[in-house]
């Protein structure tokens, strides 16, 4: 397997007697990966990335850019030194400088006369080319942001390191500046860290994800892995609505659940939590038949498909259907597992 560009290993920082908030972290990131750290507010993301950076000091562990060991209690070289770009939530751009002039300020290890161009150059490779003369504030949000990627790509650093770079969008420029920015990290064989307390950010712009809770990672994986298999309760739930119940696994990938058997991913044996997705579950009509028959609390209308409550056998679901499958509150149904994931 090709080396990592990034190794980190039992990563530990406290700020006073309340413990560690980064605990013992450690992940690899790979040449031209996109990686993301996401977890809820205070669970350790940002400092994870300060200690990357150097802007922080570890007490334990230790940080390899290239197999050169950059952070540990012994060793903190200068942030300046790590050759790491970043991209923050507010843009950070200087207010009195033009686009162009912006971008040609992170190359200043290049001769000045050849500043201006390749800062043009990947300017167009951001596609902001035409606003090269603009000043920050007669950018949108998302030029702005894609300008803060321009300065954090051009003097070719080793890491990128992006900290919330689209919480400051509205949803739709959200959704197009990610996908953008995505394309140009590719297309420049770029790594980058992104971090977020947004799933569904980590899940469309990340290869993988490091799900973070209390300064610990519970689970590194594709967004498919955490997603559909997640490892522990909090990752099933993090991720999005999900039905949690516990189940007979028979040492087989077979578990007997109260929606009947399902194929798990792996060989277990004895009572298991499983996570079945929403979307996951259908629902079939059906005639009244006591406590075998389900019924249907709830309804959502989310657009691209509907939510229904569901209370079944006893215990409570979620469905997910296609919004052409239409059912009404109180309707007789039974809930029925289409593909199963396991935690
Ligand atoms: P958010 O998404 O809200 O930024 P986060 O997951 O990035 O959260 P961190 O910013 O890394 O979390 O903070 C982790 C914990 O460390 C929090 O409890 C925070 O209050 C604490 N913390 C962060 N920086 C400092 C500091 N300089 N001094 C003391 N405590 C700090």
């Amino acid at each position: 397997m090709e080396k990592p560009l990034l190794h980190i290993q039992g990563l530990t920082k406290s700020f006073d007697q309340s413990g560690p908030v980064v605990n013992q972290v450690g992940f690899d990131v790979g040449k031209n990966e996109i990686f993301a750290l996401l977890g809820p507010s205070g669970c350790g993301k940002t400092t994870t990335l300060r200690l990357i950076a150097g802007f922080e000091h570890c007490e334990a562990g230790e940080v390899y850019i290239e197999d050169e060991l950059v952070e540990s209690p012994q060793v903190s070289l200068n942030p300046q030194k790590r050759e790491i770009g970043f991209v923050f939530q507010d843009y950070a751009l200087f207010p009195h400088m033009t686009a162009l002039e912006n971008v040609a300020f992170s190359l200043r290890e290049v001769d000045r006369k050849k500043r201006p161009v390749l800062a043009e150059e990947v300017l167009c490779r951001t596609g902001m080319e035409k606003y090269k003369h603009r000043m920050p504030d007669e950018l949108s949000g998302g030029q702005q942001q894609r300008v803060a990627l321009a300065r954090a790509i051009a003097p070719k650093p080793r890491l990128v390191l992006m900290d919330e770079p689209f919480s400051g969008l509205d949803a739709m420029l959200r959704d197009s500046t990610r996908k953008e920015v995505r394309a140009i990290l590719k297309k420049s064989g770029m790594s980058a860290i992104l971090v977020t307390h947004d799933q569904e950010e980590a899940l469309s712009f990340a290869d993988r994800i490091a799900v973070m809770n209390n300064g610990q990672i519970e689970q590194i994986g594709t967004p498919e892995e955490v997603y559909y298999h997640p490892k522990t309760q909090f990752v099933a739930q993090f991720l999005g609505r999900t039905n949690l119940f516990r189940a007979h696994a028979d040492g087989t990938d077979n578990v007997e659940t109260r929606l009947g058997p399902v194929k798990i991913n792996r060989e277990a044996e004895g009572l298991i939590l499983c996570s079945i997705r929403p979307e996951h579950l259908t629902l079939e009509r059906c005639k009244p038949n006591g406590k075998e028959t389900g019924i249907i609390t709830g309804r959502e209308f989310r657009g691209h498909d509907i939510t229904y409550h569901v209370l079944f056998k006893g215990d409570k679901y979620i469905v997910h259907t296609d919004n052409r499958l239409l059912f009404d509150v109180d309707e007789h149904v039974i809930v029925k597992p289409l593909e199963p994931a396991v935690v």
